[in-house]
């Protein structure tokens, strides 16, 4: 995770509201049946639970858990679960809706679910983790399943915790049930590659991007805002595709080197150290001057509402390439079009990730485990495809990246709802 910049609490800040405001411009675009939008801007089901966990000092603490599922339209609700203390239900909600549209943007047949518990997890010790986990499991068991929604890791989850959901699962059916969850440890049904796919997939798009818009396939300078699972990971693949890059950052700060990071020794240093600051030949950046600093591609991989209404003036990349959800504004995208920056947007960018999720969930149901390359290249096949499937759209609506990837969701959940019709 990276050091985010706090925004105001204004409607700027409110995830779902910005999420709505997308799909508002879309919905106008498509000429979307007003009752269709109706059932496409609320939620299909949310639950909220309160997670009792016996803390290691022998104390009782209440946490509060949340799985919003957006939308069934289109298969089983797919999305992760993060741990964090600015957890709410309006960011849940919000990145519910965002997973059925990233599902429909690259056409694997899911629908949308997100879930969260408001907790700090560097507070906490494993066994404490692993108590609210399984608890938060159990409390939501009624509602998720292979066949109807399917967890993944988020912010501050991974393959430990997808372990103890699947275990948790597995003991209350009775029968050990690797597709509950995506996102597990290889060795325990997991997809080779899984790991890897979100940091990748962000790099094929930015390939994509550039290339769509005659910029060099090399020698490109690029920034990173967060060093996790996602921007690290984007990091090494832009590394090795031959791009510079020149700041990245974490929770606590950023590191700057106009002359080119040497990842593979950054990201060493972050595993030995824990944290970015001081990496030998890089000066310290604060998290608001790194978005603003000049380079060819930004790429936000942290949370969400980092370029917004008081910075887009500022960003001097020609490109952002968003790893994280909802990195961006409403107000910030009509700032960034005006001054031809083009935006690969999150539900675009950041798919690879859910993309190989499918794949670790069709394995899990075959029973027959794919090799790494084959997963790598099913993958870039289709987050090359969607990426032109999006600028197709862009042009056929005269819109944005980000309103394209919309229509195009837009219209595929639509169909299916259409299809389905309504159960009276
Ligand atoms: N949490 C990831 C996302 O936001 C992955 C979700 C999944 O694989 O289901 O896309």
């Amino acid at each position: 995770m990276a050091q985010a910049t706090s925004p105001p609490n204004t409607s700027e800040s409110n995830p779902y509201l910005q999420m709505r405001a997308r799909l508002d411009l879309a919905s106008k675009l498509l000429q979307l049946d007003p009752g269709v939008y109706d059932i496409l801007s609320t939620p299909f089901q949310e639950l909220t639970v309160s997670v009792p966990v016996k803390m290691d000092n022998g104390s009782l603490r209440v946490f509060t858990g949340y799985r919003v599922q957006h939308s069934i339209a289109r298969g089983p609700a797919k999305g992760g679960i993060r741990y964090s203390p600015e957890v709410s239900l309006d960011e849940v909600r919000a990145l519910s809706a965002w997973m059925t549209w990233k599902c429909a943007v690259v056409n694997v047949p899911f629908g949308g679910g997100k879930g969260g518990i408001i907790c700090d997890p560097r507070r906490m010790s494993q066994g404490e983790l692993e108590r609210m986990t399984r608890r938060y499991t159990a409390n939501i068991l009624d509602i998720i399943g292979p066949e109807r929604d399917v967890p993944a890791p988020d912010m501050n989850t991974g393959e430990r915790t997808m372990a103890w959901l699947m275990d948790t699962y597995s003991m209350h059916t009775r029968a050990t049930t690797t597709a509950i969850v995506t996102g597990k440890p290889v060795g325990l049904g997991g997809s080779l590659g899984r790991r890897e796919a979100t940091g990748l997939g962000v790099a094929f798009t930015a390939r994509e991007a550039l290339k769509h818009l005659g910029m060099p396939d090399q020698g490109c300078s690029v920034v990173v805002q967060g060093s996790g699972n996602v921007g690290g990971l984007a990091a090494q693949f832009l590394h090795e595709m031959g791009h510079k890059i020149v700041a990245m950052s974490d929770m606590y700060g950023g590191i700057h080197c106009e002359a080119g990071l040497d990842i593979p020794a950054v990201l060493q240093w972050l595993k030995d150290k824990g944290r970015l600051e001081g990496f030998p030949g890089s000066i310290a950046v604060e998290n608001a001057a790194l978005l603003t600093l000049p380079c060819d591609v930004l790429v936000p991989a942290a949370t969400e509402n980092q370029i917004t209404s008081t910075n887009a003036e500022d960003i001097k990349a020609k490109v952002i390439v968003e790893g994280a959800n909802g990195p961006t504004s409403a107000a910030a995208d009509a700032i960034l079009e005006r001054r031809g920056v083009f935006v690969a947007p999150d539900i675009l960018a950041n798919a690879g990730g859910v993309t190989v999720s499918y794949f670790e969930w069709v394995q899990n149901r075959m029973g027959y485990f794919w090799e790494k390359q084959d997963v790598f290249d099913r993958m870039e096949r289709i987050m090359v495809d969607s990426f032109r499937d999006v600028v197709q759209a862009a042009e056929k609506y005269q819109t944005s990246a980000r309103i394209a990837a919309y229509c195009l969701s837009v219209e595929r959940v639509a169909y299916c709802l259409t299809m389905r019709g309504i159960y009276a």
